[in-house]
Parts: structure tokens; sequence; C-alpha cells
């Protein structure tokens, strides 16, 4: 490296820019010693003096130059290599810029999953040596059949294994090597047993290193890809085209549910690992669909890493080495799966490019699927953005060319799509529950689903088992003493109310906290109370729930799989119940109350509430049986039903777009939400005040300011919200503001956070 150096006046060094984890939105230079001149590089984590501290950054650049004046040098170079690959330091930095983020809050991201930026990271100089310091390689137990004959062939013989035992072993020599945990999964408490079949020396057990798969006790059987349908052939035609031609594009595959589409990238990947380029699979919360990273794995065995929230730390590293050391090259997670370390990106796909989850609502506020589509286009990468209800958004870069639409029209298996009808409430009156929320129509068709044997899901959005308690003398409704929301009753847990908003919860009150009176209601249905009336109502039918308080992780998939056993008659759920389960036997949906969807205010609301009454629909139907959706509502008329009603997305797209264009909103216009919150509610709503002000002195006429207003959940955990909103279809203008508008931020009382917020999805 050439530093020339000595005596010129000039003194050139080599020089980096880095990024620190600290809530500055700068870079910080320093000096490299000639000594790390070779391994300081664009993505490595170096150690920096940084006042009396050190800490650890990540180097954006490096270039030549003169010194700033007292430029301090670096400490040293923590890897061998750059944790960061180098692209995906320019996308973060993009993604930085786009945002109005701190860099260094960005790239914390995309680092390793370490335990803590710490002194005891400092001493843990690496992350690629061989053998991990720090990293527990954990064994699992493996039964494994030997060749030995069963003792007594003979059968009456008293050693001759018996019930669970000869159950297991004809398991065992039947399938091959098994896990002992798929052993436990499958037959309960199976422990024993094993025991004794390996005392008769019938099998053995091995320690095996474990595999860092959260999906591991799940046996996957390899599949056969099944033969395109053709709208499938051309959509994966197209893709493959693209890819061939290593041309950067972006594809909107918009298919109803149940069409396919999963095939369609299962297809696109191959061709891509063929090509030998890695490929990012983006799904909206991996917990909830266990059965689609169980099909990736039927088509790719072990080669796929799957980034999950149920992992440890230690194993969420040696997952990122993994991919670091391109030993994976498909990587399927969550959003932040988007910052995997994964080299020479050949094709990007997000699974349900409309769901609201791919949005991030604290810290660095992105969105996985827009931070997708550019993360693809920097690499050259084609994104295959998946869904069968596109987000405006996605359907506005299709309809002005910035995408490809692919549409699979039909199911896969020409199965019909469910009849969808309506329950008007305001005329069909209640079954014989007395529940009108169960109307008569509702309960016959449960009545007939479980008379045919076949399977119900009922979807509520509400979890618990009444959504409010009030009081019958005065009429107040008992509320979170730090937000501004109803508590809820939850009866198993214990009879208590609880806060869904922040940790609060209490006994069940007595009485009302205004007026002493000791009448207190509970008042509305939540899928607790939901699932109580139905098993009075049904004695005869298994029924299971899916929601928060029930199921997390590893249970919704047991749950799951109880459905797909047919071991449950009813299903009873959350949004939980609306993903995109494959269940063949389900042939009735019931939506209880499509009004709580519509009800929102928020300009998305009816885009949302649509989507949702398509997906949920969308669950009817999948096998060989016809599926029926009946959709419970007060306002029969409101769009997202009608259309819903009529698997009209086109039709909703249309009406939602004109609307959105007059009143000025996404995707015609870009929307950023400066909010703004505080203890007390006088020093927040004057925050908010200075800060429109100065967003109005440097707006101009293509900008939109609104308020401050309120935030509609005005208080949460105890401290009071405004918002300020800018909207304008001009990106340049808007951007001024914001700028303006940041700069106040810094003027702002210590107790007062302020947060940008651009694209925000929820107004909440
Ligand atoms: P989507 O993701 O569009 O809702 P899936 O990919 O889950 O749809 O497919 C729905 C069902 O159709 C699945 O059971 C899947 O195995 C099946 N399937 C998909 N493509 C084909 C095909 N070409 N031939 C037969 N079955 C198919
Ligand atoms: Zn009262
Ligand atoms: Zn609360």
């Amino acid at each position: 490296m050439a530093l020339f150096d000595a005596g010129s006046h000039a003194r050139m060094m080599l020089l980096v820019d880095v990024a620190l984890p600290v809530p500055l939105a700068r870079i910080f230079t320093y000096e490299v010693p000639s000594e790390l001149v070779a391994r300081a590089t664009t993505g490595a984590r170096v150690v920096c003096p940084f006042g009396t501290r050190r800490l650890i950054g990540v180097v954006l650049g490096a270039r030549e130059g003169e010194p700033p004046d007292g430029v301090k040098r670096l400490h040293s170079v923590l890897d061998t290599m750059p944790a960061v690959p180098a692209d995906l330091v320019l996308f973060l930095r993009d993604l930085a810029s786009y945002y109005m983020a701190p860099i260094g809050e960005v790239m914390r991201l995309a680092l390793p999953p370490l335990e803590k930026e710490d002194s005891r990271a400092l001493a843990e100089p690496t992350l690629f040596d061989s053998g991990m310091r720090g990293v527990a390689t954990r064994t699992v137990q493996w039964v494994v059949a030997t060749d030995a004959p069963d003792l007594g062939a003979n059968e009456g013989s008293a050693d001759a294994p018996r019930g669970q035992a000869a159950a297991i072993l004809a398991h065992v020599r039947a399938t091959g090597d098994v896990p002992t945990a798929r052993l436990a999964a499958l037959w309960g408490n199976a422990r024993p047993a094993i025991k004794k079949l390996a005392s008769h020396n019938l099998v053995r057990i091995e320690e095996r290193e474990a595999p860092r798969d959260p999906f591991f006790a799940n046996a996957v059987p390899r599949d056969t890809p099944p033969v395109l349908t053709d709208a499938q052939r051309a959509a994966v035609d197209a893709i493959d085209a693209a890819l061939v031609a290593r041309e950067a594009k972006t594809f909107l595959l918009h298919g109803v549910t149940g069409s396919g589409k999963t095939e369609v990238y299962l297809h696109a990947i191959a061709v891509a690992r063929a090509q030998e380029r890695g490929v990012l699979v983006l799904v909206p919360e991996i917990a909830l669909t266990p059965q689609l990273v169980a099909r990736f794995r039927a088509r790719f065995g072990d080669e796929v890493a799957v980034v999950h929230s149920g992992l440890t730390v230690k194993e969420r590293l040696v997952m990122w080495q993994r991919i670091h050391r391109a030993e994976v090259d498909v990587v399927i997670g969550a959003r932040s799966a988007l910052f995997a370390p994964l080299k020479n990106i050949g094709l990007v796909i997000v699974d349900e490019e409309h769901d609201s989850s791919f949005k991030q609502e604290e810290g660095v506020r992105y969105h996985a699927r827009d931070m997708a589509i550019f993360r693809a286009h920097r690499c050259g990468a084609v994104c295959v953005l998946g869904t069968a209800t596109p987000s405006l958004e996605t359907e506005h870069l299709a309809r002005t060319g910035k995408a490809t639409k692919l549409r699979l029209p039909g199911r896969a298996r020409t199965q019909a799509m469910p009849r969808v009808s309506i329950v008007d409430l305001r005329r069909i009156g209640p079954g014989p529950t007395g529940d009108k929320r169960i109307s008569l129509h509702l309960h016959r068709a449960i009545e007939d689903t479980l008379k045919a044997k076949e399977q119900a899901i009922l979807f509520l959005n509400r979890r618990g088992f009444a959504p409010s308690v009030q009081c019958q003398g005065c009429g107040v409704i008992a509320s979170c003493p730090s937000c501004s929301v109803a508590l809820t009753f939850h009866k198993r847990a214990g009879a208590v109310v609880r806060c869904h908003y922040c940790e609060y919860e209490r006994p069940m009150p007595t009485q009302c906290k205004a007026c002493g009176s000791a009448e207190l209601a509970l008042e509305g249905l939540g899928t607790e109370k939901l699932e109580e009336t139905l098993a009075k109502a049904f004695p005869e039918a298994r029924i299971a729930r899916l929601d928060r308080d029930v199921a997390t992780g590893k249970t919704v998939e047991k749950v799951l799989d109880r459905v797909r056993a047919r071991e449950v008659d009813i299903l009873v759920g959350t949004q939980m119940v609306t993903k995109g389960h494959d269940l063949p036997f389900v042939t009735l949906v019931g939506v209880i109350n499509a009004d709580a969807a519509t009800s929102i205010p928020d300009f998305r609301a009816a885009e949302r509430a649509f989507q949702l009454l398509v997906q949920v629909a969308g669950r009817a139907g999948r096998g060989d049986l016809a599926g029926r959706v009946l959709v419970q509502t007060y306002n029969p008329e409101h769009p997202a039903i009608t259309f819903a009603l009529r698997h009209d997305v086109p039709g909703f797209i249309e009406q939602e777009l004109a609307n959105r264009r007059e009143l000025g909103y996404p995707p015609y216009a870009r929307v950023a939400l400066i909010r703004i919150d505080a203890v007390d509610e006088n020093e927040a709503r004057d925050a908010a005040q200075r800060v429109a002000e100065a967003a109005r002195a440097a707006s101009a006429p293509s900008v939109a300011v609104l308020g401050p207003a309120p935030a509609p959940l005005a208080r949460l955990r105890n401290r009071f919200r405004f918002r300020v909103m800018l909207r304008s279809a001009d990106r340049a203008a808007l951007r001024r503001v914001l700028v303006a508008a940041d700069k106040a931020r810094a003027g702002l009382p210590r107790d007062v956070r302020c947060i940008l917020d651009i694209d925000p999805m929820q107004l909440l």
C-alpha cells in the first residue's frame, strides 16, 4: 500500500470511515496504522478509541487522504476477514440514508449475533477461527437399529418387544436412523421403551452433532416436484429468463390462494442454485409457517438455513457463520434475514409481500419488502414478490413498469375457490347459544361441517375472554393505568385483566374505580370465550385455539399438526389462523366480526381488511372438498367485504387506488410520520408543536404538514403521544422538510422522544 509520508508537507495516510454503535447520524474517521492496512477493509470490524472508551465499529470504506486534525488511530482489526460483505455495507448505507437512521444502528442489523459488544467481545478477537471459541457444539441422541434379530422372533416370547417398544423398533427399522427427539414427538414419552430396546441390543444410541435447525424434530422426506400448471410454467419461465440473463428484474407473482406460488419459488431457487448464486427468502412470521419451511427442506434438504427467533444467540451465530462461509446458499427467515451475510445473491423472494409484519416498528423502522427490492437491485439479483392480495404499493410498481406482473389465476389442483357469503348481523339473529356473534347461519354451518366429519376455522381478531370490563352503574370501562386502552379479561389465566400493549396485569377488579359499584360486566367476545361457548354448544366437537396466549413458536406447529391429523374439528383463532396454512379438510371458514378490521382509523384499513378476508377465506376448500366462507358483519356494503365476497382482487385494487389518488395517499404520495412522546403531556405537545413549526417553515406548497395531533393511541406505557404527518408526491421536497424537522429534534428536552417513521405502515 502506497503511503507517502515522511517529511512532505501533505502527509497522506490511509483513513477509514467507520460506523460506531452510537445513536448519532454521523460517520467517524480514523487513521490506519501501517500494520493494519491490509485488514482494515470495507466491512471489517475494528476497535476504535472513542472518548475514554473503545468501541467496535464497522469500516464503511477506506481512502487515502490528509488526516484531519485530532484524528485518532485505529486500535485493532478484529477478524481475519470482513464480517459484513462489501455489497451489504453499501446496501446498509443506502438504507440508513433512505430512513434517515443513524448508520451505527443500521450496521448493527447486519452484525453477527454476539452476546454483547462489551469487553468480552473485545477479548474474543475473531469470528472465523476454526473451532470457534465460545460456541459449544451441541450433540443430540440418535437411535440406530442394530442388525440383531428380534430376541423373541417367535411371538409370545417373554423378551419380545411389545406395545410402544415394538412400534418404535418397527419405525426405526423402516425409516433408518432417527433422532430420539423425533421419536419422543411421535410417541410422547418414548425414552423408557428406547432404553429397553437398547438394553436388548435391538437399537444403539449414538451421540451426533446437532444440526442448527429449529425444525429438526420434524421428519421431512424429500419430495418430487409436481408437473407445473401452465400458469406456473409461464411464471417460472419468465423468472428463469431474467436469472439466466442476469437482469435485476422485479416480479409481482400474483396468484390466488392455493395457486401454487410456493412451487414457483422452488423452481426459481433451483435455477439460481444451479448458477451458484445465493437465494434469500423472506416470509412474514416463520413460526407461523412451519409447513412452508418444511416444503423448502423437502426440496433442498439441509442446504437451507432457517433463521429463526427460536434459536439461541450461539445457534444464530453458528448459522450466521455458515452463511458467511457460503456453506449454505438458501437463507429463509422473517424480515431480519434481509441482513444475512449471503454473498453473490441471485434471487430474493418475499412471500406474502403485503404482510404488515415486514415493517419493523421499533429501532430502525425499515420495511423489509421495500428494502428487499433495493438489496436485490444492488446485487443485480431477481426479486420475486408473491401474494394473493398485492399491496397497493407493489401493484403500483407493476403499473408503472417497475415490476413485471405474473398471474396464477386459478388454484393449482383445480379446486374451486370457496363460496363466500355474508351474514348480515342486522337481520340474522343468534343461534341456539343465544350469542348474537354466533349467528343461526354460522351455527348451522358448523353443525353441517361436524356432521360431514370435516373441519372449520373460526377467525376472531381478539384474544382473551372479554375485550372490556364495563361498570353497569356509571358506564366507565376499566382501563390500563399506563395506556389509553381497555383492559381485557382473561379467564383461564386466573381471572385477571390485562393490557395488551404493556405488561400490566391485575386480578379482576371487584368494584368500579369511578363509582364503587360492584356490578361489572364483561363486554365483547374474545377467542377464549368463543372457544368456551362452542365447547358448550358442540360438546362432541374437538376444539383447538390458536392465538398468542396459547401458542408461541413450536406450539403453533403442534396445533397445526393436530388439525392436519384431523384430531381437531374446530380451530378458533386470531390472525394466526389466516396465514398460508394448507389444511385440506377445512371446508368452513367463519369470520366472526369483519367490522373489527374495517373500522380502524387508518387510511390502509380497507386494504388490510380486504387482505385479511381473502387470506382467511383462502383457508377453505384447499383439498378435494368444496369450501365455504361465512363473513359476519353489520356493514355488508363495505367495499372490502363486497369485493372479497366475489374474490375480486383487481376490482378492489382499482377502487382503492382511485381513493388513494383522490386523497393524495400512498402509493401516489409519500408519507412520513414524526412520532413525539413524553411522560408529561404538555411537554410532548409543545415539542410536537415545535417540530411541526420547523417543518412548516421549511415546507413547500407540494408538501402537506398535518398536525400535531394526538396519536389514535394517545397514551402508551405511560407516555403521551403526538404525531406530525408529512405528505407529498414530491420526494425531494418531502426530504428537505424532513431534514429541517430532524434538525429541530436536536433542540428538544431530553425526556422527549422524537422518531422519524418514513413510509409508516401503522398510524397508531
Ligand atoms: P399458494 O402458496 O399459492 O397458496 P401452494 O403453493 O401452497 O399455494 O399450493 C397449494 C397446493 O397445491 C399445495 O398443496 C401444493 O402442493 C399443490 N400444488 C402446487 N402446484 C401444484 C402442481 N403443479 N400440481 C399439483 N399440485 C400442486
Ligand atoms: Zn362505575
Ligand atoms: Zn398498558
